[in-house]
């Protein structure tokens, strides 16, 4: 057992450059390292610290990683409640009250239990895929206080186990070691299965991508399979088949699903044999955009073209390249869309904006000489809140078109 009061740290104070405090008083959770004053003694890298204004007033408790872009991650703007036992369990019983009334905690479903930023847990993220978790570890101070976090999240939601695992990439830039691992209960079925909007889906929990699953799309994939019926599907970059499979189960005349990953395409097509649909859906596997080029070089048009790629851009200054990115990819994507035909575009690229992608469909639009029309403009499933004080947590964006 956890106790759920702890002795306030005597946490090392760090200064905020005069000028830089208004973001963090207005709780934006990441602080640069241009924005912090000079530190008079070392702080060990994980640390609990106090974050003060240049004239020393209190304006929050983070986690310190001088290794990291951002040097210091809020987790509490309350002086009386710095992070440790009872503040994270607070932010666990918290969140999973919200998916509660969301009505996303049925025990066969699966939903984001934790969403980092908009759960004020930044570098924390857990899904719950039926009676597992998967903790994905983002930040440096996470890992370091990981055991204390997952005894808190097994007591209060009694899983039948937990996976620990984290983005390498971001394990290597925050400096902690990558553990893919059973962390506590037992282990998962190789392929669990799971429930979404009454379709069932199982994934691989170890070694899938990211979590697993993308629960961050649920909604989106209804919105693109409210106008599939009848038609052609085409569903570029489909991991484990969410868009195909609900076109398909929409009524969907026939579905192309493209990926590069035959992992990811042995898991779609087991779970489009789950369902039932495994005569509807033709699974390919290619580089969209070289496949996307041939089928426009062979006139192949589509009734529905669904674009989900991964993140283009991890770094700001990656931004124009994930542009051009983009540009080509809806550029095939129209020029692969029959007359009165719908088109769905997504990034989940946090550094382009939405004005930014829809600019762009717009401009590609015109060059193309097509007239297209937003439908739905959406962003990732409710149990994805955004902080509003970090936009940057808002990072998914959905564009349902109609396209003449
Ligand atoms: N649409 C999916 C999620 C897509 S994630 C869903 O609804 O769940 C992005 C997918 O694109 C991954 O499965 C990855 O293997 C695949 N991918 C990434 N780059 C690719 C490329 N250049 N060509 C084909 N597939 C790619």
């Amino acid at each position: 057992m956890i106790p759920s009061t702890t002795a306030m740290p005597s946490a090392p104070l760090v200064a905020l450059l005069p000028g830089k405090s208004k973001l963090f008083y207005a709780r934006h959770p990441w602080v640069f390292p241009n924005a912090v004053a000079p530190i008079s003694a070392p702080i060990s890298n994980g640390a609990i610290v106090q974050l003060v204004s240049h004239t020393g007033h209190f304006v929050g408790w983070g986690l310190y990683n001088a290794q990291s872009r951002i040097r210091i991650r809020i987790h509490s703007w309350d002086r009386e409640n710095p992070p440790g036992p009872a503040l994270w369990r607070h932010r666990i019983q918290t969140a999973a009250n919200l998916r509660r009334d969301l009505g996303l905690m049925n025990p066969d479903g699966a939903c984001r239990l934790i969403n980092s930023e908009g759960d004020l847990f930044s570098g924390l993220v857990v899904d719950r895929f039926g009676g597992w978790l998967v903790a994905q570890i983002s930040s440096l101070g996470i890992s370091q206080n990981i055991d204390t976090i997952l005894d808190i999240l097994e007591e209060e939601t009694k899983p039948e186990g937990i996976i620990r695992r984290q983005d390498n990439e971001m394990a290597r830039l925050e400096g902690f070691d990558p553990i893919d691992a059973l962390a506590r209960g037992k282990a998962p079925p190789e392929r669990l299965l799971f429930q979404e909007h009454g379709l069932t889906f199982g994934v691989n929990l170890l070694e899938g991508q990211k979590t697993g699953y993308y629960l961050d799309q649920r909604d989106n994939r209804i919105l693109a399979a409210s106008l599939a019926k009848g038609r052609t599907i085409l569903d570029a970059f489909t991991y484990a088949g969410g868009f195909a499979l609900r076109a398909a189960a929409a009524g969907a005349q026939s579905v192309v699903a493209i990926d590069q990953s035959q992992s990811a395409l042995d898991i779609a097509a087991l779970n489009a044999e789950a369902n039932g649909f495994s005569n509807k859906i033709t699974f390919h596997k290619a580089e969209v955009f070289d496949d996307l080029s041939a089928r426009v070089s062979r006139g192949e048009r589509y009734g529905l073209v669904i674009v989900d790629p991964p993140k283009f851009a991890r770094a700001k200054n990656r931004v124009e390249e994930a542009m051009r990115g983009y540009r080509r990819l809806i550029a095939l994507a129209l020029r692969l869309t029959e007359p009165e035909g719908r088109v769905a575009i997504c990034s989940c690229t946090g550094s382009v904006s939405r004005e930014m992608l829809e600019n762009l469909i717009g401009q590609v639009a015109a060059e193309e000489r097509r007239d297209a029309r937003i439908l739905h403009a959406a962003g990732a499933a409710p149990d994805h809140p955004i902080a509003m004080s970090c936009p940057e947590s808002g990072y998914l964006k959905f564009f349902l078109l109609a396209v003449s």
